[in-house]
């Protein structure tokens, strides 16, 4: 349903992806691994259609990625709202309606049943009238994954998901996206090779070019190589 071939991408003179060839099958879990800055968000805007290849070519169902873009939810690596600002739970996941609306005057019926069923998706249908000002961290991210299914997408996009939480609610993250892994394409950025290689099944290592393996065969000499050195694995009790 996704398929990259040979793409290039630079910002400027900075060459990020050479001749990236991927292929997303219906219901695939992949993983995407890399170091700091080797390209990861950048190939996932190149996705959503937010930026394009210099060279290659990128389908989405038989389109482009503007032309999918509705079928697509995205859950932002930096998501760049004031909390300090009360806007509520469902106000934000109702956001994820924008260009799915089928009013210019605010939001419909349909609309709020879509964003509360997202919210129940992810089981926090009980905060739907809470600011996100009195949001855990862990509550705030699956706001943000309740945003990108009030679009009822088909493939479900997380950049770094878990990167602020810890491992204990990331487990939670994890699972949920497993389950919603039984009905949707799940395509996510993750530092975290044990939660890969538990809850994943195939994985993208990319370091201006990019290879995939089986998530199970992922091994810490691979990763070493991938990173230039072993990963910092942050010890909780
Ligand atoms: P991280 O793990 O830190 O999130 P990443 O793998 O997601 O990194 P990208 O954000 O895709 O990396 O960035 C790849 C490279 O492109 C980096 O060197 C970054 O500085 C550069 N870059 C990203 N966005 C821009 C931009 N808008 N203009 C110029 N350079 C950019
Ligand atoms: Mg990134």
């Amino acid at each position: 349903i996704i398929i990259l071939d040979g793409v290039y991408f630079r910002y400027n003179e900075l060459s990020v992806l050479e001749d990236i060839c991927l292929t997303i099958r219906d219901k695939d879990f992949l993983g995407i691994v890399g170091p700091n800055g080797s390209g990861k968000s950048t190939l996932l805007k190149l996705i959503l259609g937010l930026l394009a290849p210099q060279k290659g070519t990128i389908e989405i169902f038989g389109s482009s990625p503007a032309e999918a873009r509705l079928k697509i939810g995205y859950v932002p690596q930096f998501a760049t709202f004031d909390r300090n600002f009360p806007i509520s739970v469902l106000n934000t996941v109702l956001q994820g309606r924008l260009g799915k609306t089928r009013t210019l005057f605010g939001y419909t019926r349909q609309d709020r049943e879509a964003a509360r069923q997202a919210l129940a998706e992810v089981e926090i249908l009980d905060l739907e009238q809470r600011p996100l000002t009195a949001l855990s961290g862990g509550q705030l991210q699956r706001v943000l994954i309740a945003r990108a299914l009030a679009c009822n997408p088909e493939v479900l996009i997380l950049d770094e998901p878990t990167a602020h939480i810890d491992p204990k609610v990331e487990e939670g993250v994890f699972e949920l996206l497993k389950r919603l892994n039984e009905r949707l394409t799940v395509i996510v950025v993750s530092h975290d090779v044990g939660f890969i290689t538990r809850y994943i099944t195939r994985v993208a290592c990319l370091n201006r070019r990019l290879v995939c393996h089986p998530a199970a065969e992922l091994t810490g000499k691979m990763i070493e190589e991938l990173y230039g050195g072993p990963l910092k694995v942050v010890q909780h009790d």
